[in-house]
């Protein structure tokens, strides 16, 4: 707080101005979210229109190096394919915040505008049409292309949190030094008030709520700078010179559908434990589902190792989906009948895992495939031979299963709907 020609001040009201300075610094102190304490303050604040309005935000330039045109709304995935075989009704369900309510929802959203963002501009956007026509992704060249466009979009989601972020804090300081400056002022004898002129009363305290927004805008900035920018830049030179140079890719196909697509990020241990991010698509297709990585070249053996750990059987993999869904990418639709099929206590656990732990390292069990499971051990269980590997496998699957539906409260499998008899 700066006063204004102090040596005008007379002392009896700089002494009362620096009473209440204190005190009101004793209150924040005492409670350094003060200014949200009040319902509708809170409100106010929450429901702030310029927020809504950024959030809301889906225009951009095109992300093509030297391209300045407006961005067009790009699939970051394939629509004619991936997207469609997951659909119902054309459309997927996706987890979503709602920030009206406050609460995370999984809402279903038309294949027209599931996964788009402002990516390219129409001619641009042309790089990706052959594989967009025909289908489905086959050479190496357009898996480079897939890979590229969801880092793209990677990009623009940690930019626009960015911008999110950054309107928050701003939001959020210019909220408590209202707040701050008003209730200063009301301890302040609305007499002396007449002659006094204050230019600036500011709070300046680090809450944790503050860090907290600063700290996201720290963390998608260095990831954009460590990760996303050199991958986006080694892409497009692959891209360039039509092979893998400077990227590492691996591509693997189940001959499952796997009712879900997803184009994020995952992580792997590193040199020194340190954790690296790689690229992740989860790609259905007729018959089968292809899941592709891409990776900084140095991070290859790296790689190889981590791909031969989730593929050892088509559980693992199911497991490791679910792991990237729950805990590293927030970019996913799945089939809606898959999310209806869950009972409340699944569905509740999933939406806290997903929106309290994402950033947690936490490692509790959360199936979301229950469905899929089932079929799979069942076929294991008809198609090999009760003395094989195969079949003991299924054993202890079918047992984890079982047990993983009665502690969420689905009883004997047989409550479970369009249950098959797992026991
Ligand atoms: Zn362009």
């Amino acid at each position: 707080m700066k006063v204004k020609n102090k040596n005008k001040v007379d002392q009896s009201t700089f002494e009362a101005i620096e009473k209440a300075m204190d005190l009101i610094i004793e209150e924040f102190g005492q409670n350094e979210e003060l200014h949200l304490q009040n319902e509708i303050d809170r409100r106010r604040y929450l429901y702030d229109s310029g927020y809504f309005k950024i959030i809301k935000e889906d225009k951009g330039r095109c992300t093509y190096p030297g391209c300045e045109k407006i961005a067009i709304k790009s699939h970051s995935i394939q629509k004619s394919a991936s997207l469609k075989i997951i659909a119902e009704d054309n459309h997927v369900s996706m987890l979503a915040f709602d920030y009206r309510t406050e609460e995370m929802k999984m809402k279903r959203i038309g294949v027209n505008d599931a996964s788009t963002f402002p990516g390219f501009c129409s001619e641009h956007e042309l790089m990706f049409q052959v594989f967009e026509t025909k289908g489905n992704i086959e050479s190496d060249i357009e898996k480079l292309l897939q890979l590229y466009r969801s880092c793209c979009r990677e990009i623009y989601g940690n930019q626009k949190s960015i911008t999110i972020s950054r309107y928050r804090h701003e939001q959020y300081l210019n909220f408590r030094n209202l707040k701050f400056k008003e209730m200063f002022l009301e301890k302040l004898e609305p007499d002396m008030l007449k002659d006094l002129r204050f230019d600036s009363i500011r709070y300046d305290h680090l809450t944790t709520n503050e860090s907290l927004i600063l700290n996201q805008i720290t963390v998608a900035e260095n990831h954009l700078k460590d990760f996303l920018y050199p991958m986006h830049k080694k892409l497009l030179k692959d891209i360039g010179k039509g092979r893998q140079q400077s990227t590492f890719l691996v591509s693997i196909t189940v001959d499952i559908e796997i009712p879900c697509c997803l184009a994020g990020i995952t992580y792997i241990s590193g040199k020194g434990k340190v954790i690296e991010p790689i690229i992740v698509n989860v790609l259905p297709q007729i018959g089968s589902t292809m899941v592709l990585f891409a990776a900084p070249k140095r991070l290859q053996k790296r790689v190889e190792w981590f791909v031969r750990l989730i593929t050892r059987s088509v559980f693992h993999l199911l497991e490791s989906i679910e792991h990237w869904i729950l805990d590293n990418s927030d970019h996913w639709f799945i089939r809606p009948s898959v999310w209806d099929y869950l009972n409340d206590s699944i569905k509740d656990n999933i939406i806290n895992k997903f929106f309290l732990e994402m950033y947690s390292d936490s490692n509790t069990e959360t199936m979301i495939f229950i469905q899929l499971r089932k079929e799979l051990i069942h076929q294991f269980l008809e198609h090999y031979d009760p003395s094989s590997e195969e079949y003991q496998f299924a054993l202890t699957k079918r047992k984890s299963l079982i047990e993983y539906l009665e502690k969420n409260g689905w009883g004997s499998d047989d409550q479970s709907p369009g249950g098959m008899a797992l026991k």
